[in-house]
C-alpha cells in the first residue's frame, strides 16, 4: 500500500450491510478492491446478487414505517450523534478517500468537509416538512395536502466524490422517514457504502433503515431499479446509465444527476488571474473526474492569448504523483478504461486540428496518473462536445459576448457553468441565459453548497439535491379530504 495504511475501521468491509446485519453477498463473483495510483489491494468482497438486492429492499421495507413514526427530535439526533461520528473517525475516513479512489489528500478532507455540511444541513429536515390546507371548492369539503415519505428509496451512486455524492442522497432520504438500499460503484465499495453504513450504525440507526448492496450495475441493477418495493429511484451517474435506468422503471419517481460538460467564460473585462485559477481548478481538479468540471474554457478575443498563457502556466506547475503525497494536485485516473476514454478523446482532438500546449505521458506504479494536457485551436469536437473526465483543459475562442454565449449553450449537457466579468451585473445577466442548473460568477465550476439547488438541465438531469429541493425530492403529497357537511 501506498505511503499509509489503509485503515480498517470496525473490523474490515468484506461484508455488505443488510437489515442490520453484516451480508456476504451470493454471487459467484469475488471482486477485490485496489488502490488505483498502484492496485494495492485494499478489501475483498463476494458481490451481490439479485436474491441480495430483494432481501434488501424486503429489510428495508420492514423497518420504514417504524422509522417514519420516530419522533422527529429523535431522527434529528441520529445527526447530531453521526456528526460527532465523523469527527472522530476524520483520519480513517480521510485516509479510506485518498487510497481508495486516488483523490489527493486535500481533496479527501474536503469531501470529508461536505459529507459533515451535509448531516448538519438535515438535522432540521424532520421538523421542516410542511403540508397544505386549502378551502373546498366543494361546499362543505375541507383539503388537506400532507406531505409523507416516499417509503423505500433505491439509491445508486458513482465513484468519483463517493461518499458526498451517496450521503447527499441517503441524508435527506433518512431524515425525512424514508429507508434506502444504496447501490455504491465498484470502484468505490467502501466510501461509497459501506462506510456510510458503518458510521450511521454507529450513530445508532435501527438495522434496516440504510442497507448497502455491492454488486456490478449490469448485473444487479435492473433488480435495484425494477423490484416493487422503491417508490423513488435516485441515481447518480453517467447520462447513458440514467436513461436506461430511467427507462427500465418508467412508473417510478426518478431524481437523476447525470454527466456534464462545463463552460467556464472569461469575458473581455475579468480579472485574468482569478479566471485563470479557476479554469485551471475547475479542470484539473480530482484529474478532471467532477460531473461539473470545466470541460471548455471560453476566453472573449481581447483575453483569449493572455488566458492561454495564464492557463498553460498554471497547468505546467501542477504537481503529479502518489495522492497519499502531502504536495500532490494530480493522482491517477480510477481505472483503465477512463483513461483510454480521455487519451482517445485528446487524440482525436488532436487529429481535428487542435494544438497541445501542455501534455505527457502517464506515469506511476500502474501507470494511471496522467499529467495535465492543454488544448487550443482547432475546432475541439472532441474535447469539447463530450465528457471528458480527465485532466485536460481545451480553450475556445470566442469573437463576441454572444458568440461565447453560443458555445457555451451549444451542448446537450445543462450541469454547471461559470462566467467572469469584474461587472456583477453584466455576469448575472451573462448567467441567466446559460442553459444549465447552476451558473456561478466569477468562481470555478465545481461548486457545492447543502442549501441550495444543485442539479441539471438537459441531458445532465431532472430534479435538484439540496436544501428545500430535496425535501422536495424524498416526499411525496398525499391529499385527504374532510367533508364536513
Ligand atoms: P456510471 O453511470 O458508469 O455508474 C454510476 C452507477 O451506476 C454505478 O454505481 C454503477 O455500478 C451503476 N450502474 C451501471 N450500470 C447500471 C445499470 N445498467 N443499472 C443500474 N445501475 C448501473 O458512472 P461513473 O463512471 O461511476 O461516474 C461518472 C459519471 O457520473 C459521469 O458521467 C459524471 O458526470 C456523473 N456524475 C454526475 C454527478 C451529478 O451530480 N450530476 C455527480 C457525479 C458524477
Amino acid at each position: 500500500m501506498s505511503d499509509a495504511q489503509a485503515p480498517e475501521p470496525y473490523g474490515g468491509f468484506d461484508t455488505m450491510s443488510i437489515g442490520g446485519r453484516q451480508w456476504t453477498g451470493s454471487s459467484d463473483t469475488e471482486y477485490q478492491d485496489r488502490n488505483p495510483y498502484d492496485d494495492t489491494p485494499l478489501t475483498r468482497i463476494r458481490l451481490a446478487d439479485t436474491d441480495d438486492v430483494e432481501s434488501a429492499y424486503r429489510a428495508a421495507a420492514a423497518a420504514q414505517k417504524q422509522w417514519a413514526a420516530t419522533p422527529a427530535v429523535e431522527r434529528s439526533a441520529l445527526f447530531l450523534r453521526a456528526l460527532e461520528v465523523m469527527d472522530r473517525r476524520r483520519g480513517e475516513i480521510v485516509e479510506w478517500l485518498v487510497h481508495e479512489i486516488g483523490g489527493v489528500r486535500q481533496r479527501a478532507e474536503f469531501e470529508w468537509s461536505l459529507v459533515r455540511a451535509g448531516m448538519i444541513e438535515v438535522i432540521n429536515h424532520a421538523t421542516r416538512v410542511s403540508g397544505w390546507i386549502l378551502p373546498g371548492v366543494t361546499p362543505g369539503k375541507e383539503n388537506r395536502v400532507y406531505r409523507e415519505p416516499v417509503g423505500v428509496v433505491g439509491a445508486i451512486t458513482p465513484w468519483n466524490f463517493p461518499m458526498q455524492l451517496s450521503h447527499r442522497t441517503i441524508a435527506p432520504a433518512i431524515a425525512l422517514g424514508n429507508a434506502v438500499v444504496l447501490k455504491p460503484a465498484e470502484d468505490s465499495p467502501v466510501t461509497g457504502g459501506l462506510l456510510l453504513a458503518r458510521i450511521y450504525e454507529e450513530a445508532g440507526l435501527p438495522p434496516g433503515v440504510l442497507n448497502v448492496v455491492i454488486g456490478k450495475g449490469s448485473r444487479i441493477g435492473d433488480a435495484l431499479v425494477t423490484s416493487r418495493v422503491p417508490s423513488l429511484i435516485s441515481f447518480t451517474g453517467s447520462t447513458g446509465v440514467g436513461s436506461h435506468i430511467a427507462a427500465q422503471s418508467p412508473l417510478k419517481n426518478h431524481a437523476l444527476e447525470l454527466g456534464g460538460n462545463g463552460p467556464l467564460v472569461i469575458l473581455d473585462d475579468a480579472d485574468l488571474d482569478r479566471a485563470a485559477d479557476a479554469a485551471v481548478f475547475g479542470s484539473f481538479y480530482h484529474q478532471g473526474q467532477i460531473c461539473m468540471s470545466t470541460n471548455r474554457i471560453v476566453a472573449q478575443a481581447r483575453v483569449y492569448d493572455e488566458i492561454v498563457d495564464r492557463v498553460r502556466e498554471r497547468a505546467q506547475d501542477l504537481r503529479t504523483g502518489d495522492p497519499a503525497g502531502a504536495d500532490t494536485q494530480i493522482g491517477p485516473i480510477i481505472n483503465d478504461s477512463q483513461l483510454e476514454h480521455a487519451r482517445d478523446l485528446i487524440t482525436r482532438a488532436v487529429g481535428d486540428g487542435a494544438e497541445l500546449l501542455v501534455s505527457g505521458d502517464p506515469s506511476g506504479p500502474a501507470g494511471r496518473v496522467l499529467p495535465p494536457h492543454v488544448l487550443v485551436g482547432g475546432n475541439h469536437v472532441a474535447t469539447a462536445a463530450e465528457e471528458v473526465f480527465g485532466p485536460v483543459a481545451t480553450i475556445v475562442r470566442a469573437e463576441s459576448e454572444e458568440e461565447a454565449l453560443h458555445i457555451a449553450n451549444d451542448t446537450e449537457y445543462g450541469l454547471s457553468s461559470a462566467v467572469f466579468t469584474e461587472d456583477v451585473e453584466r455576469g448575472v445577466n451573462f448567467a441567466r441565459r446559460v442553459h444549465a442548473g447552476m451558473t456561478h460568477v466569477n468562481d470555478t465550476t465545481v461548486n457545492d453548497e447543502p442549501n441550495t439547488a444543485f442539479g441539471g438541465e438537459k441531458d445532465s438531469g431532472v430534479g435538484r439535491f439540496g436544501g428545500v429541493w430535496a425535501i422536495e425530492d424524498f416526499t411525496t403529497d398525499h391529499w385527504v379530504s374532510v367533508q364536513h357537511t
